[in-house]
C-alpha cells in the first residue's frame, strides 16, 4: 500500500507541475485561463480519487485535495471553487449517502479555509509558511473527514494518521515545487520588464518600441507615429551639466505620461528623442493632440536639481496612416520631425501616407 501511495504522490506531483505551467502561461484571456485551471485541478482531483488505494474492504485513501493546495498557493478563488465543485460532483456519482456528503463538506471546507487564509499572509512574503499553513489546514480537514466517515473508530484514526503522514510531506514537497516555479516566473517577468524599459525615464526602450510596432503592424487600423525631439538639448547639458540633463529627461517622460492615454505606446528611442504610437485618431485629431503636448511642454516648469526652473521646447513630427505601412510611417515621421526642426523648432509637422 505504501508503494501505491508513493505512486499517487508522483501522479500529484506531475499533475500539479503541469497545472502550474498552464497557470503561469501569459494570456490576456484571464477568465478562460481560470476556467481551464479550475477544470484541470478538478480533473486531477478526480484522477487521484480513481487511483485511491484500498485500505480495507470499505475505506479508500486518496490525495484529491492536493490539487486545491496549488490553487490556494496562487490565490485563485474561482478555479479553487470550480475544482472543489467538480471533485464533489464526481464523489456524489458514487451515491448520495452520508459519506459523500461528508467528503463534499470537507472539500468545500478546505477551499473555504484556504480563502480565509489569504487574509493571514501575503503571497510575496513567507511563501513556505503560507504553503505549510495551507497543507496543515487541508490535512486537518481530510483527517476529520476520514475519522467521521470511519465512525470514530480506532481503525479510522489509524487510516487518518496514515493519510496525514504521507500527504503532508507530499503537500510540502509540492509547495516547495510551487515556490520554485513561482519565483522563477517572477524573475522572468522582472528581467523582461528590465529588458524592455529605459532605465532613466521608465518609458519603453527602443527594443520594446520595435516589438510593439511589429505587433501593431499586424492590426489593420489607422494610427499615428509621433517623433518628439527636445530642442537644443545639448545646450541644457552644456549649461547645467549632464545630471541636470538627465533630470529634465525624467520630468519630460512624466509629462508625456500625463499627456497621453495608457494604451498609447510611448518610448524613449534615442538620447532626447521620444516616439509615441497613437491609434485611431484622424489627421485633425492627432494635430490637436500633438499641439496640446507641445504646448504643455513649452509651458511646463522643469526643475533642475538645485530647484531652479527652466523651460524647454520640442519639435514634433507626425505620420498619419494605416498600420500596415508602419515602416513607411516611421520614415515619414522622421521626415516630418526634420521639417519641424527646419521650420524653426517648437512646432509640429505632419505627413500622411498614401492610403
Ligand atoms: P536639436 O534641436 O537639433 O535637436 O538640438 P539638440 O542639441 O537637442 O540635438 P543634438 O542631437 O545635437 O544633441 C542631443 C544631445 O542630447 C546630445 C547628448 O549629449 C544629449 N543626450 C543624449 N542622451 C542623453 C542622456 O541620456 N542624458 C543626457 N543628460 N543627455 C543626453
Ligand atoms: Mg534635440
Ligand atoms: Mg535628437
Amino acid at each position: 500500500m505504501f508503494i501505491s501511495l508513493v505512486a499517487n504522490s508522483c501522479i500529484s506531483f506531475t499533475g500539479i507541475y503541469f497545472i502550474a505551467k498552464v497557470l503561469n502561461y501569459h494570456t490576456n484571456h484571464q477568465l478562460a485561463k481560470n476556467m481551464v485551471v479550475g477544470v484541470l485541478a478538478g480533473g486531477l482531483g478526480i484522477f487521484l480519487i480513481t487511483q485511491g488505494v484500498l485500505y480495507d474492504e470499505v475505506v479508500k485513501i486518496d490525495f484529491r485535495y492536493l490539487a486545491l493546495i496549488l490553487l490556494g498557493f496562487y490565490r485563485l478563488i474561482s478555479p479553487l471553487f470550480i475544482a472543489a465543485t467538480i471533485i464533489s460532483i464526481y464523489r456524489f456519482s458514487f451515491g448520495l449517502n452520508i459519506q459523500s456528503i461528508v467528503a463534499c463538506i470537507a472539500i468545500f471546507l478546505i477551499a473555504g479555509g484556504i480563502v480565509m487564509m489569504y487574509k493571514i499572509t501575503s503571497l510575496e512574503k513567507k511563501l513556505l509558511f503560507f504553503g505549510m499553513v495551507l497543507n496543515l489546514w487541508a490535512c486537518l480537514i481530510a483527517t476529520l473527514a476520514i475519522v467521521t466517515n470511519g465512525g470514530f473508530t480506532l481503525n479510522a484514526f489509524q487510516i487518518a494518521l496514515l493519510v496525514a503522514s504521507i500527504s503532508f510531506p507530499v503537500g510540502m514537497l509540492i509547495t516547495v515545487l510551487n515556490i520554485d516555479v513561482f519565483l522563477i516566473n517572477q524573475r522572468v517577468k522582472e528581467y523582461k520588464i528590465s529588458a524592455e524599459t529605459d532605465h532613466l525615464t521608465g518609458l519603453a526602450n527602443r527594443r520594446a518600441w520595435e516589438v510593439q510596432m511589429k505587433k501593431f503592424k499586424e492590426r489593420s487600423s489607422i494610427c499615428n507615429v509621433l517623433m518628439i525631439d527636445i530642442d537644443h538639448f545639448k545646450q541644457i547639458n552644456d549649461r547645467y551639466g549632464h545630471s541636470n540633463g538627465d533630470e529634465i529627461l525624467k520630468q519630460f517622460a512624466q509629462l508625456l505620461h500625463r499627456e497621453t492615454r495608457d494604451h498609447d505606446i510611448k518610448a524613449r528611442i534615442g538620447g532626447e528623442e521620444f516616439g509615441i504610437l497613437i491609434p485611431m485618431l484622424s489627421h485633425l485629431e492627432i494635430m490637436n493632440v500633438a499641439e496640446r503636448i507641445r504646448n504643455s511642454i513649452s509651458k511646463h516648469e522643469f526643475k533642475l536639481l538645485d530647484h531652479r526652473v527652466i523651460h524647454i521646447s520640442v519639435s514634433i513630427g507626425i505620420a498619419n496612416g494605416k498600420s500596415e505601412n508602419l515602416h513607411e510611417m516611421i520614415h515619414l515621421a522622421d521626415d516630418s520631425l526634420y521639417q519641424a526642426k527646419n521650420s524653426g523648432r517648437n512646432c509640429t509637422y505632419i505627413n500622411e501616407t498614401v492610403v
